[in-house]
């Protein structure tokens, strides 16, 4: 046997430098951890933020712009869902279909400004007398609607007649000047969803009773058609 192998100690200085770049790129690992840990944070709070604008377009989306009740698309979608359910019989529904009483004629004598001040009370006085199962909405122009859950018929009829004597029985007056528009009334009609409906026939009864508020002189609640 010859040499004995002979094994490469680096010099202490080698060791060092070794030392030095491992502790180096530590340090780099650690500050680019740091940096991944507040970019995962900041995509976390743009992630909130979206969601809380998803939220906020889809309040939007269903909301009526003047009286801060539901429109007319958050009506047909809860009248889809809930007529879907009292088709099958697992829900009672019923709609009261309202609509203001001379309500150009209020437009021609105080101008259409106050016309929309009005729209707001009614909106207001809607979302007053609804119980928690129930959608009210603004259907369109100068008519709203209210569709009850699991209530009963007579019931709904209540509902309906107390938001018609809350208005009826109140004249509007303008709290900054003092300005008195009178009395404003609503008529309307009340339908209960029966297992050979279709939306379109549920909702033309309720319109059908509504017409013949308007025909009986206004200011009334009138049951649809046994
Ligand atoms: P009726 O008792 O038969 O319901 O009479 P009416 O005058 O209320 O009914 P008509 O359908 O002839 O008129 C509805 C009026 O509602 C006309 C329109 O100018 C008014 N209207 C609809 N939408 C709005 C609105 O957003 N703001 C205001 N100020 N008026 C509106
Ligand atoms: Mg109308
Ligand atoms: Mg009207």
């Amino acid at each position: 046997h010859g040499s004995l192998a002979t094994i490469e100690i680096p010099e202490a200085s080698g060791v060092q430098a070794v030392m030095r770049r491992l502790s180096g790129a530590t340090r780099d690992m650690v500050s680019q951890n740091r940096d991944l840990e507040s970019e995962l944070r900041k995509s976390t709070e743009e992630i909130t933020t979206l969601q809380q604008r998803l939220e906020q377009a889809r309040r939007d989306a269903l909301t009526d712009g003047l009286t801060g009740i539901g429109n007319r698309r958050c009506f047909d979608l809860a009248l889809a869902e809930h007529g879907a359910r009292a088709a099958t019989g697992h829900a009672e529904l019923c709609l009261i279909l309202i609509d203001i009483d001379h309500f150009k004629r209020f437009n021609d004598a105080y101008g259409h400004r106050i016309g929309d001040q009005v729209l707001r009370v009614v909106g207001m006085k809607l979302k007053e007398i609804a119980q928690p199962n129930d959608t009210p909405a603004r259907y369109g122009g100068e008519e709203f609607a209210l569709l009850t859950l699991n209530t009963r018929f007579e019931a709904a009829m209540e509902r309906a007649d107390s938001l018609r004597n809350a208005l009826a029985s109140n004249v509007l007056r303008n709290k900054q000047t003092g300005d008195n528009y009178g009395q404003v009334t609503v008529s309307m009609g009340v339908a209960r969803f029966r297992p050979t409906d279709s939306l379109e026939s549920f909702v033309q009864r309720a319109d059908t009773a509504l017409y013949q508020a308007k025909r009986e002189g206004r200011n009334r609640v009138i049951s649809e058609a046994a």
